[in-house]
């Protein structure tokens, strides 16, 4: 219940930590940051874990960069043929269980269903067979919590995101494009920044981008994509260009969304911020100095306005 809450309310408590954040940088200079003290992420959420992903994540190693990768449990250590709409077939090599945790040993293993079938397709017993499936086959060959997923084809609706929150996980990708470098409004339909073809084109923008809000650039793709020349020198050009930044904070999918439900759980009353107990640190500003307002703590801050 408490995750089918998240999805529908998620939107206006996200609108309400952004309007409580922009009345209090006006009134003390205070703000939220992310944990490195920074309002801009940068998170790169790919999908299938094909072969493909280990020269992608040589690349996003050499920059600093971490990838949400997003597992299709069934088929690894398989080869899987793809007929197109356009008549072409693809052939995707997918990595083996055992180099899972070596491949992505600095970087977010997420789900991606079983067998990559259209869940819109499916009926809701079938779609949650194949989403807990692959959280278990993958929690058992890693050893770790899987939080993560991207809907296969990207397609989802509400009555989907609604079952995926009886699985444990905390948000879910679609291909949505939004353009933009807005906070997710729902977890469990996250409509990314945009496809990895059109991310180079939003660089400057967000490299430009100044201001004391919380935003993310969220790109997301596919890795068997770039054996097209064009296109890995593109995505090389823009990790180059994004990577190893102090104004950047480089995170998944996973500790992203944890650090939003963080903000989401703080109370306000009486001209303080609490962080109840039990709740993660949550990092702030106020007047320049980066501070940290932990678990059980309160901050005074003027609300006037409010
Ligand atoms: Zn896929």
């Amino acid at each position: 219940m408490k995750k089918i809450k998240y999805l529908t309310f998620a939107f206006g408590i996200v609108l309400s930590v952004s309007i409580l954040t922009s009345f209090l940088v006006k009134e003390s200079g205070f703000y939220f940051v992310y944990p490195d003290g920074n309002v801009k992420a940068l998170i790169m959420s790919y999908d299938d874990g094909t072969v493909d992903d280990i020269k992608l994540i040589r690349l996003f190693d050499e920059n600093n960069i971490v990838g949400t990768f997003n597992l299709n449990s069934g088929f690894l250590g398989t080869t899987q043929v793809w007929p197109q709409k356009n008549g072409d077939t693809l052939v995707y090599k997918y990595l083996p269980e055992d180099s899972l945790t070596s491949v992505y040993k600095n970087h977010e293993i997420a789900a991606h269903s079983s067998t990559h079938k259209d869940f819109k397709n499916l009926k809701d017993e079938d779609i949650l067979q194949e989403v807990e499936t692959d959280i278990a086959a993958l929690s058992k060959l890693t050893k770790r919590k899987i939080r993560s997923m991207a809907y296969p084809f990207g397609n989802s609706n509400q009555h989907i995101a609604k079952l995926i929150s009886k699985t444990g996980l905390t948000n879910a990708r679609t291909v949505g494009d939004t353009y933009t470098f807005n906070l997710p409004d729902t977890f469990l339909l996250w409509r990314p920044t945009c496809h990895d073809s059109k991310a180079l084109g939003l660089l400057d923008k967000y490299l430009s981008l100044n201001n004391n809000t919380l935003s993310v650039f969220l790109v997301w793709g596919h890795s068997w994509e770039f054996k097209d020349e064009k296109r890995w020198k593109e995505i090389s050009n823009f990790c180059k260009q994004i990577g190893h930044r102090k104004d950047i904070w480089y995170v998944g999918c996973g500790e992203f969304i944890d650090y939003q439900l963080a903000l989401n759980a703080l109370i306000t009353k009486n001209n303080s911020i609490v962080n109840p107990k039990g709740n993660k640190e949550v990092w702030f500003k106020q007047d320049g100095i980066l501070k940290v307002l932990k678990p059980g703590e309160s901050i005074k801050v003027k609300m006037n306005q409010i």
